[in-house]
């Protein structure tokens, strides 16, 4: 431990964010770093707990807590705040793939865990882990680790997701060699096409191609796997293939006339044209623009939020975001104590703007679509609905329709598993939750040579999940290819 009461002189401070009427004229992150001195001093509050939860990934209630990758919070954040970033990075590095994805995206399991969190002031492991890393990309640290021998074993991922990119990234380094498949123009999965560029900024998943590059792994885009190239053909050339194709079947809105009417887009659909869009120049492209446009989005959750955020900048008239739960307490109640995950209520970027430019949160509570209003094929408004839950049932309260006007409705209400065609090409099975099946905690498929991993095995879930499945799944090939694995 650096420094032992670093937790008792110094408060937590976060990286700043711009105000949020500034940043929502581009789609730029938003976040600035502290400088040198205050990190330090950030990293210094770390107690090194005799029982580190932050890299516990403990189940608790049913729930994971912690960091799944067991990240070595408390010797890197010691390392930091001794400056020693070379060891400090070797540390990191040990655990975690891609810290510059999981040091933007994650939703930090490991500060909800954290001891000083328990009076709200958890240490900063989520922003020093971004310090870290990205002061070791600009000191020239991330150098290209290329295997010194190669084991002549050929492996394909499909899918360049961070399940794909973290499963290629270690078998690699393992000295085998791997082609990735990739469906879009470009990698990144979600990463790419779904997580907004304002959280997450596209060259920094180009900045990882172009390494994974240098060291050996070799990139195949455009490819759809099961159509472009049969999934038996893939099982001839390679001694082993691991899925990774994420869990991107969305839920549809169950409202007649739905598939029919124009204005009405599934979220992954919307953020991935506006990125597209952005990456080729805004004023060159089409995308679905939700500028002018009263917007509805359904389902309160992050990736609802990521679309009020993008309407936004689009310059939309309206926007709201339908929930159908209740809104969740404002502190941790009593049955869900430290160190569980807080299933509080969280005012994200998106709905933080939104309250700026409009004056109010856009989140209604306990809320469906009941019925579109169309004139000549396109949406003008939707009648909603107040609901209930009775014995998990979900009731329409009597009375509590009402009209609202939108011309753009965003359905953000989660997915149903993955596209079966993949699973079917290479003959897997899927569960009923509809995922690839494996034994528990396996990530062997039921044909040999074919094994899964990421969202495509668990349903979809958060980056770090994706990565922790995707080293996990490459360790088995290793095991599966050589007899043994010291990865
Ligand atoms: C809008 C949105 C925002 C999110 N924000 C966050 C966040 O802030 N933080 C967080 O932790 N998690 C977030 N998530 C969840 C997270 O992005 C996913 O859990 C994670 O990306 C899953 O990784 P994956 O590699 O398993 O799958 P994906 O990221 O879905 O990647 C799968 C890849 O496989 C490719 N593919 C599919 N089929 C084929 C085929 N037949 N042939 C070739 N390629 C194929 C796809 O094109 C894709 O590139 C978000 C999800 C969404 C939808």
């Amino acid at each position: 431990m650096g420094k032992p009461t670093g937790f008792l002189e110094y408060d937590r401070v976060d990286n700043t964010t711009r105000d949020a009427l500034e940043r929502i004229k581009d789609y730029n992150e938003f976040h600035d770093a502290l400088n040198k001195e205050e990190r330090v001093k950030q990293a210094a509050r770390c107690m090194n707990c005799g029982v580190p939860m932050c890299q516990s990934a403990l189940k608790l209630s049913g729930m994971v807590t912690g960091c799944p990758l067991h990240n070595l919070i408390p010797e890197w954040n010691d390392e930091i705040y001794h400056d020693h970033t070379e060891f400090a990075l070797s540390r990191l590095l040990k655990t975690s793939s891609f810290p510059e994805f999981t040091g933007r995206v994650c939703p930090a399991l490991c500060e909800k865990a954290c001891i000083n969190g328990k009076d709200g002031c958890a240490v900063t492991v989520h922003d020093n882990e971004l310090y870290l890393i990205e002061t070791a990309f600009a000191k020239g640290l991330m150098k290209p680790v290329i295997p010194a021998v190669r084991s002549g074993r050929k492996i394909a991922v499909i899918g360049a997701g961070p399940a794909g990119l973290a499963a290629a990234n270690e078998l690699n380094h393992r000295g085998h060699t791997v082609t990735v498949y990739e469906r879009d123009d470009r990698v990144g999965g979600l990463l790419m096409y779904g997580i907004p560029n304002m959280k997450l900024d596209k060259s920094v998943i180009e900045r990882r191609r172009a390494l994974m590059e240098e060291e050996g792994v070799i990139f195949k885009t455009g490819v759809d796997v099961g159509k472009d190239i049969k999934g038996k053909d893939i099982i001839n050339e390679f001694d082993a293939v691991i899925l990774c194709c994420g869990a991107k079947k969305a839920r549809t809105l169950a409202v007649p006339d739905a598939d029919k009417t124009e204005g009405i887009y599934p979220a992954v659909d919307f953020l991935k044209s506006t990125t597209k869009a952005l990456l080729s120049g805004m004023d060159k492209t089409d995308y679905i623009s939700a500028k002018n446009k009263d917007v509805v989005i359904v389902g309160g959750g992050d990736t609802g939020n990521d679309c009020v955020g993008t309407c936004i900048r689009h310059g939309c008239k309206s926007v709201t975001q339908l929930e159908m739960m209740p809104a969740p307490p404002v502190e941790r109640s009593a049955s869900n104590p430290w160190p569980e995950w807080p299933k509080v209520l969280k005012t994200d970027y998106g709905q933080q703007e939104a309250i700026a430019v409009f004056g109010h949160d856009p989140r209604i509570y306990e809320t469906t679509v009941k019925e579109l209003v169309v004139k000549k094929g396109k949406l003008t408004a939707i009648k909603t609905v107040k609901v209930k839950f009775e014995n998990r049932q979900m009731k329409e309260v009597e009375g509590s329709e009402q009209t609202l006007k939108c011309d753009l409705l965003i359905v953000a209400a989660g997915f149903l598993g993955c596209e079966e065609y993949t699973a079917e090409s290479f003959g897997t099975k899927l569960t009923t939750r509809n995922v690839v099946e494996t034994e528990p905690d396996h990530y062997r498929t039921t044909i040999p040579k074919v094994f899964t991993a990421g969202d495509m095995h668990r349903g979809q879930s958060l980056v770090v999940w994706a990565i922790t499945e995707g080293r996990a799944a490459a360790k088995e090939v290793d095991e599966y290819l050589m007899g043994y694995s010291g990865m």
